[in-house]
């Protein structure tokens, strides 16, 4: 079984017509997944529902006993891309499981949205790579610790580039 902790973040936003702006809902993954024909066993579990950049350590470390506590070796997050590689580093003290963040820069209720994209390599990824904490997005896999999210091209990449 692969566990999918859901945070917030763009992926899960829905737009408000009334208000005129972006907040993040319920998360549509578990729906998302069921028109994907899975073989595998996928439990779905609402952590937070919070843009990342209202995040605290407090939340951080909410996400952390989750993962620690978590049944499943084997566990996608899907968070918010502005300070994914924050929480990844807040992981690293969870060595036994394999743990792989992910998120969509478009939210996944979008038909023009990374959503299914990213989490579909998140579950590949997190079923195939040894124990330790991951970052899928952009078609590639990213050690978190050596990882940023270049803003001005919407992507992730080394650090060092
Ligand atoms: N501020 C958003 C967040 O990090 C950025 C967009 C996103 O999720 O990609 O939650």
């Amino acid at each position: 079984m692969i566990e999918i902790l859901t945070t917030g973040g763009t992926i899960d936003k829905v737009y408000f017509d009334a208000k005129s702006s972006f907040q993040v809902g319920d998360s549509p993954i578990a729906e998302l997944l069921k028109e994907a024909n899975l073989t595998i066993v996928v439990k779905v579990t609402e952590v937070l529902r919070k843009d990342s950049l209202e995040m605290t350590d407090d939340d951080r470390a909410q996400i952390f006993q989750a993962v620690a506590a978590s049944r499943s070796q084997q566990l996608v997050i899907t968070h918010g891309t502005d300070t994914m590689v924050q929480t990844g580093c807040a992981l690293q003290g969870i060595t036994e499981k394999t743990v792989v963040l992910t998120g969509a820069m478009q939210p996944a209720r979008f038909r023009a949205t990374d959503a299914l994209f990213n989490v579909a390599a998140a579950l590949t990824a997190a079923q195939t790579l040894p124990p330790g904490i991951y970052i899928a997005m952009n078609g590639q896999i990213f050690d978190p610790r050596t990882t940023r999210k270049n803003v001005a091209e919407n992507r992730f990449e080394a650090a060092d580039q």
